[in-house]
């Protein structure tokens, strides 16, 4: 027994040096690619791959009207901190077949080619239909809400949307010194319980502003196509919601950002001296972390230190204490999730 398990430890060290090895020299060839995915819109395309890290990478693009890469084509060359692409000016009603291929570029000059990806095709038109049944695409709704009737525990997430007049109701302006833009609005109680926030975290120098509070129907519609177009379908289900499935339609949800981290949207903010006082204290205030880290299968999104809720002191005291989300207090789970 004890032979076997000293061959076993020789074979992990003999793998684990050989693995060191092919990190400490530079691979001869690029690995094959692969397309994530590949996104039509009007007279245009999107299209995602995988990233590959190291000096001197780059990749080729190559889009055509025909699966042989015969007609009409079209190669270009994206840097490696890039992962994906939008080409634009195309031809509406056309199919177009992408590969992607990674290729380095030696000292010499030399560039090294690795193997195409297995190439994808879409067919580009003027509207495009996001079908798709899973939580990090556009799921049936179980319910759409029509008008605010003031519960301030309104559930909107990729399930439960607002239908695209859903106006809140006693909605204010929010002053110029709490928000990084002009004409930002949210829902009064909301605003109120916020400033008293405000005030206590600047009592211990603390300071965080509302980069984004209240968004219409069709404003939650720009923001998420420019999510669809710049970072294709898979990050921008993630990223943001579709339009009437965004809570910050509700008037209820804000957004906050820091100078002490540059004032990035990222979850850099959550590490910060603010993004700390504020995981700890906002339940104090009525506010909750709505999308917490590791709850991704609940919520549809992922790990938002910035995104907070109104929900009224008592039910964000429970929630946070708890470490829940609201679908978790409200008994309102996804459709096939299982609770562990
Ligand atoms: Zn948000």
């Amino acid at each position: 027994m004890k032979r076997i398990i000293a061959l076993i430890l020789v074979l992990i060290m003999t793998f684990t040096f050989s693995v060191d090895v092919c990190f400490a020299t530079a691979p001869d060839k690029p690995s094959r690619q692969k397309i994530t995915s590949i996104l039509p819109g009007n007279h245009k395309l999107s299209v995602m791959w995988n990233k590959v890290e190291g000096d001197n990478v780059k990749y080729l693009i190559r889009i055509a009207t025909d699966e042989n890469f015969t007609e009409n084509v079209k190669d270009i060359i994206i840097k490696g901190s890039d992962n994906d692409y939008t080409k634009t000016k195309l031809v509406n009603g056309t199919k177009y077949y992408v590969k992607v291929r990674t290729f380095i570029t030696r000292d010499t000059g030399k560039k090294i080619y690795g193997n195409w990806s297995p190439k994808k095709s879409v067919v580009v038109k003027s509207t495009a239909i996001y079908k798709n049944t899973s939580i990090t695409g556009v799921p049936e709704l179980r319910f759409r809400k029509k008008e605010d009737d003031g519960d301030l525990l309104v559930l909107v997430n990729k399930y439960y949307g607002l239908s695209s007049d859903y106006y809140p109701s006693d909605m204010v302006s929010v002053a110029s010194k709490y928000s990084t833009y002009s004409g930002a609005k949210m829902k009064s109680v909301a605003y109120k319980a916020f400033k008293k926030m405000y005030n206590a975290a600047a009592d211990k120098d603390l300071n965080f502003k509302i980069c984004s509070a209240y968004r219409s129907y069709s404003q939650q519609r720009s923001l998420f196509n420019n999510y669809m177009y710049s970072r294709g379908a898979s990050t921008a289900f993630i990223l943001s919601a579709y339009p009437g499935r965004s809570e910050h339609h509700t008037g209820l949800a804000i957004d906050l950002l820091t100078g002490r981290n540059g004032w990035a949207m990222s979850n850099s903010f959550g590490n910060t001296k603010e993004g700390k006082w504020i995981k700890k204290h906002c339940a104090e205030y009525g506010f909750i972390l709505r999308y917490p880290d590791g709850k991704t299968d609940i919520t549809g999104y992922g790990y938002e230190s910035w995104h907070l809720r109104y929900v009224g002191k008592d039910v964000a005291k429970e929630i946070m204490s708890n470490g829940l989300t609201l679908e978790e207090y409200l008994d309102k789970l996804p459709p096939g999730y299982k609770k562990s």
